[in-house]
């Protein structure tokens, strides 16, 4: 048995000898000629000269071994729909979805947009995609209009591919209206529309010679058999716009080989999960969780997905359990927001069902605070593993790898760096390596692993100047701020737009957040830095109460309860200098809090880009606490 200890050295020291052990993982048409070509930094190119596919690595390899096997189970509990898929059916429903996408003159690096909640035919149009070649770019289904314009404009697809309507805590959301006002909006809109519907929608308008129903096309082509393109290996094959909570979304772009691989790794190293067995993400196909492991990953692995689609908390907060049971899931992957989402409902939901299958659950995107990892790991009782990564880098920076051997869990800390990635934590001033348990900038020294970004989409100028110019030395800017302890765990304080600094003292934002949310009352807290004449900045705290309905005097006592906690665990400097206790605090559609939005209310600034917020009323009840100064 290898240890993490021992291929993690091997990925850093030789990367090269590493990476070509491990793309023997996937099928090649064409082996690769040359492991690494880093001779232009910062791009890198890996496997280069190797042809391959992603829908081929995904389906057609696993036709003879588990032709019959489930590869796709998409639940709804929005439509209460359950489709079950084996890896023949998919295979056929790709076909069929790659020849109506030739038959539209789609091919090789033409873009697609996807517009689609977590529904079977999303997986179909994104697999087909890779099939032929084409470039998809998923749009989260819950963006607006002007989302959608912005991603089309930038993509330029020669198609777009929605839904006629998606689906939230019941209520229908149609979303043709919005690609009509998108397409109205855009420089560049797609020549057409390709509509899947599900019914939903009993007004849906077709603009005709533009709008196609996918139904009336798929019959028309309905066991086709489509060749897979073999493309090389950094050849795109998708775009994914970042999640957007610092500004405007940069089209991240993957490559086929060095993603295909780098998933193919992860699904055994890290998620332990193998073929036959099945893993269940939670997220949306629109985000980069969705994509490596809604998707890509598992199928990659030979492993069953389970794709859903509604919330987490109907018909009743026990449905994801009730899920796992059923199909006895081995690994789930959601996120800390989820699981707050869940922390609010009764903990006995977590013990109704049979999790016997289930080892182990993933947590990403956002800081997972102690009191909700204690929560959750008591509540299953399970190993949860915090899991740190970005859009840009595809899969995990941070993580524990009990697919190797599991290293003991620090709450707090997503982990130790993942194989292939060489990690540092800097002094943003100097750009030197800071000692244990100081603060610094977290960067990854290049090349980046396969799996990451090549670079930003037709703006190769922007993915140096976004992540490679921050430092004298050529180094990858997580743009996170973080500290690494002695025995090697990372903890992330925030993201380096948010440090404040109190006096001169850097505190992250996350490191108040944790410290408030030990308190008991609380839900969920926000801490960013305000102006202040004497110290610069001070920390003002956004909270919510377990308690939904507190008064005046209770809140007035939680609120000092917090402002002890943070002087006890870190210290005066870190004292906010105020609490606003609210119902809501202000998110994106994935889940992220906005702190840039709240710290520019707070000093009496325009909140700025707001493209990305979930719920407005949030931000409306805020601007109201303020002024009442509470
Ligand atoms: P944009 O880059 O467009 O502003 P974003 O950074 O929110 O948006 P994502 O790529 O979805 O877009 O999120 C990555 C960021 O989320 C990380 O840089 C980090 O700040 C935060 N994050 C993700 N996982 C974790 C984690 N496990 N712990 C702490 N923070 C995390
Ligand atoms: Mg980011």
């Amino acid at each position: 048995m290898t240890t993490y200890d021992e291929l993690y050295r091997q990925s850093v020291e030789q990367p090269e000898a590493f990476w070509a052990e491990q793309a023997r993982a996937i099928d090649w048409h064409r082996p690769p000629q040359r492991i690494l070509d880093d001779s232009n930094p910062p791009f890198r190119r890996w496997f280069v000269g190797g042809e391959t596919n992603l829908c081929h690595n995904a389906i057609d390899r696993h036709l003879d071994a588990r032709g019959d096997q489930l590869a796709l189970i998409a639940v709804s509990t929005e439509t209460n729909l359950t489709h079950e898929i084996t890896y023949r059916e998919l295979h056929r429903e790709v076909n069929t979805f790659a020849a109506v996408l030739k038959s539209l003159g789609v091919g090789r690096g033409d873009r697609v947009v996807i517009y689609m909640p977590n529904m079977a035919e999303a997986v179909f149009a994104m697999l087909a995609c890779a099939r032929i070649g084409a470039i998809h770019s998923v749009v989260f289904g819950g963006f607006a209009a002007h989302n959608l314009a912005l991603r089309i404009d930038d993509a330029q697809p020669k198609l777009l591919i929605c839904a006629d309507a998606g689906m939230r805590g019941g209520k229908v959301i149609p979303y043709k209206p919005l690609v009509d006002a998108a397409c109205a909006a855009a420089k560049s809109p797609p020549p057409h529309v390709l509509i899947v519907s599900r019914g939903l929608d009993p007004d849906l308008a077709r603009v005709a010679g533009r709008d196609l129903d996918y139904a009336e096309l798929r019959a028309r082509h309905d066991g086709a058999t489509v060749p897979v393109e073999w493309l090389e290996s950094n050849e795109p094959s998708y775009l994914l716009y970042t999640s957007g909570t610092t500004g405007k979304p940069k089209g991240v772009q993957r490559d086929v080989g060095g993603h295909a691989v780098a998933l193919a790794l992860s699904m055994w190293a890290i998620y332990d999960v193998r073929a036959g067995q099945t893993m269940f993400t939670t997220s949306d196909v629109g985000w980069a969780v969705g994509h490596s492991y809604n998707v890509y990953g598992p199928l990659i692995a030979g492993a069953t997905v389970l794709l859903y689609e509604g919330l987490p908390t109907s018909p009743d907060a026990g449905i994801w359990w009730q899920l796992c049971e059923k199909y006895r899931v081995r690994t789930m992957f959601s996120s800390p927001t989820a699981i707050r989402v869940l922390k609010k409902q009764d903990a006995s939901w977590l013990r109704k069902y049979d999790l016997s299958a289930l080892k182990w659950l993933f947590l990403a995107g956002e800081p997972l605070d102690e009191p909700t990892a204690q929560w959750i790991t008591d509540g299953i009782g399970k190993t949860v593993i915090d899991n740190y990564w970005q859009t840009e880098t595809g899969w995990p920076v941070l993580c524990l790898h009990p697919g190797l051997d599991l290293k003991p869990v620090k709450f707090g800390s997503p982990g130790l760096p993942n194989l292939g990635y060489k990690l540092r934590v800097i002094d943003e001033a100097s750009g030197r390596e800071v000692a244990p348990n100081e603060k610094g900038v977290l960067v990854i020294v290049p090349p980046l692993p396969p799996g990451c970004m090549t670079t930003i989409w037709r703006d190769d100028a922007r993915f140096k100047a976004s992540y490679f110019s921050h430092f004298k030395e050529l180094v990858y800017s997580s743009l996170d701020w973080a500290v690494r302890d002695v025995d090697g765990y990372t903890f992330i304080l925030g993201r380096t737009d948010d440090v404040i600094n109190v006096a001169g003292h850097r505190l992250g934002t996350r490191e108040i957040e944790e410290s408030v949310a030990t308190h008991s009352g609380v839900a969920e807290a926000a801490v960013v830095g305000v102006h202040d004449e004497l110290k610069g900045q001070v920390p003002v705290v956004f909270a919510t109460l377990k308690a939904a309905q507190a008064d005046e005097a209770e809140k007035r006592a939680n609120a000092d309860a917090m402002q002890r906690r943070v002087v006890e665990t870190l210290g005066g400097v870190a004292r906010p200098a105020r609490i606003y206790i609210v119902n809501a605090l202000p998110k994106t559609r994935s889940g992220k809090l906005l702190r840039r939005s709240l710290q520019a209310l707070a000093e009496q600034r325009d909140p700025g880009d707001l493209s990305t917020l979930d719920d407005p009323g949030a931000l409306e009840e805020i601007r109201r606490a303020l002024e009442r100064g509470s």
